[in-house]
């Protein structure tokens, strides 16, 4: 199985949010189920920092009258997996990702992204040396929403697409003035192509277009064919949800253990949870918290935006802080909400710690040394923090929405004796439930057999990338068989002429 798959964000190169944990962690499981496997993603500034050693394989200068850029060949951190880099300067060759450090979008980012698609294109069609073809492209969120319209715009043998959504909120969406940079094949402006409400829509040319779609949770698969939770796509992905499936993420193990984790004060397991005091203390320590072991420690590890409810928790936090608890947050986003945050910790300090900005490091000490991680959300396709918490023995609180109600199940005295309790999930996005929910976990850490039982149930929680790997796996075969059946309207014509039809389809 050969497999381009194409991400924004690829840590530890480029990472925002949990799309670039995913671009990381499902390759590698990819890989070591025998896919041949290339990721492609843009040299932004901080990419071209960590690699050495690239080799350039390819000229793409011309695409979208970029002057000058060329693909460049690395590998992923302690593996074979090539990943190939569209090394454009005038394009990436920046700070920020999507924004420049005021939070203001890159006003080129449709040109930006179409460029990274028209080159994933360009190697899902043979027309760019080196000839290496894929037999499925796997794009990743708006960003690379263009290839499926690009390569099924190709008369002739392509390769199959598959669409991944991460998250409906983030679409894409510029003015029409931007459409004629972008080099569309004819007719793509138009309602069944990308056009969306008078704009292009990257993350509508996607779904219109791939041969299958994905997101990331089976629950969040079902919650976006509603007017609720499809913010405006609902119906166009009801037209397509024969093709829709969710696809629960994973964790990467290898990154996400307390272990062997690096960046901890102490590493620990389930038989040695002493560890996790030590971390505790470490914590609260490095961030000016009262250095005391029976108070419950909170942690919110989060983009600051209405999405993660940032703005509840905000509300909450003078009862949090009557409550005795500690809070710890490590965020950054909404510029408002962060000095709001702000102001409240300096008014409790010692109780509460708030580091705006983004720190992989310390997100790894939040997740060992905390008791509960809050994760609510008013929608949430996966969630990736409340997997690795359960990892570290920290209870994670959830709303039940999306990935996080696929992923932890509700404590109650039954399901602790039962042994399936993992957290605490709350069912109204507000600040009554989610304080509901607090109340009742900090509850159960008061009780330290239950509590015990409670993080072992949740070390023990297995979200390797393992199943659903080999569900992508699968699914990309599916799709190379229906390519060959395409390409070989009778298969027994197609093997008389002692061609194996899959050969004609995708090579
Ligand atoms: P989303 O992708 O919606 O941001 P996820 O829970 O899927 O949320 O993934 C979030 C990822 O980003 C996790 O790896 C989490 O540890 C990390 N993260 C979020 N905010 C920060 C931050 N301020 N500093 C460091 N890591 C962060």
């Amino acid at each position: 199985m050969r497999l381009l798959f194409v991400s924004s964000e690829v840590y530890p190169f480029a990472k925002t949010g949990g799309l670039a944990d995913v671009s990381e962690a499902l390759p590698r499981a990819l890989a070591n189920l025998g896919t041949d496997i290339r990721i492609l993603m843009p040299a932004y500034a901080c990419v071209l920092r960590q690699v050495s050693r690239a080799q350039p394989i390819a000229d793409l200068s011309g695409i979208l009258g970029v002057a000058c850029a060329r693909l460049l060949s690395a590998r992923l951190p302690g593996s074979d997996i090539p990943v190939w880099l569209a090394d454009a300067p005038e394009l990436y060759d920046r700070e920020g990702l999507y924004q420049d450090s005021s939070g203001q979008d890159w006003p080129d980012n449709a040109r930006r992204f179409a460029f990274l698609s028209h080159v994933a294109a360009r190697i899902g069609l043979a027309t760019l040396e080196p000839l290496w073809q894929p037999q499925v492209i796997h794009a990743n969120d708006w960003h690379a929403g263009l290839v499926p319209l690009l390569v099924s715009a190709h008369q002739g043998p392509r390769p199959a697409s598959v669409f991944t959504m991460h998250n409906l909120a983030f679409q894409g969406i510029f003015g029409p003035e931007v459409v004629p940079q972008l080099d569309l094949p004819e007719g793509s402006f138009s309602p069944e192509g990308a056009e969306y409400y008078g704009k292009i829509s990257l993350l509508k040319a996607g779904i219109c277009h791939a041969d299958s779609l994905t997101t990331v949770s089976p629950t969040y698969a079902r919650e976006i064919l509603t007017a609720e939770y499809g913010f405006g796509l609902d119906g166009i992905l009801r037209a397509r949800a024969a093709d829709l499936r969710g696809i629960l993420n994973g964790a990467d193990y290898g990154i996400w253990d307390p272990a062997h984790d690096p960046f901890l004060a102490a590493n620990y397991d389930s038989a040695r949870l002493n560890g996790k005091k030590l971390c505790k203390a470490a914590l609260q320590h490095e961030l000016g918290l009262v250095a005391d072991p029976e108070v419950p420690l909170l942690t919110f590890i989060s983009r600051m935006t209405e999405q993660k409810m940032a703005d509840v928790l905000l509300e909450l936090l003078p009862r949090l802080a009557a409550q005795g608890l500690q809070l710890c947050v490590l965020s950054d986003g909404d510029h408002d909400l962060e000095r709001r945050f702000r102001e409240v910790a300096s008014a409790h300090a010692g109780t509460f710690a708030v580091r705006i900005g983004y720190e992989e490091p310390l997100a790894h000490r939040m997740h060992a040394g905390a008791d509960l991680l809050l994760a609510p959300a008013r929608f949430e396709p996966c969630g990736l923090t409340q997997i690795y918490a359960m990892r570290y023995g920290t209870v994670p609180v959830v709303r039940a929405t999306g990935g996080l109600a696929d992923t932890v199940v509700d404590t109650s005295r039954t399901t602790i004796s039962d042994g399936t309790a993992t957290g605490f999930v709350f069912a109204e996005p507000s600040a009554a439930d989610l304080d509901a929910a607090i109340t009742r976990a900090v509850a159960f850490f008061r009780e330290p057999l239950a509590w015990r039982r409670l993080q072992l149930n949740d070390m023990k929680q297995d979200f390797s990338w393992n199943r659903s790997a080999a569900i992508y796996y699968s699914l990309y075969q599916d799709l190379c068989a229906r390519a060959q059946k395409r390409a070989s309207p009778s298969r027994v014509a197609g093997l008389r002429n002692g061609t194996p039809a899959i050969e004609k389809a995708t090579a």
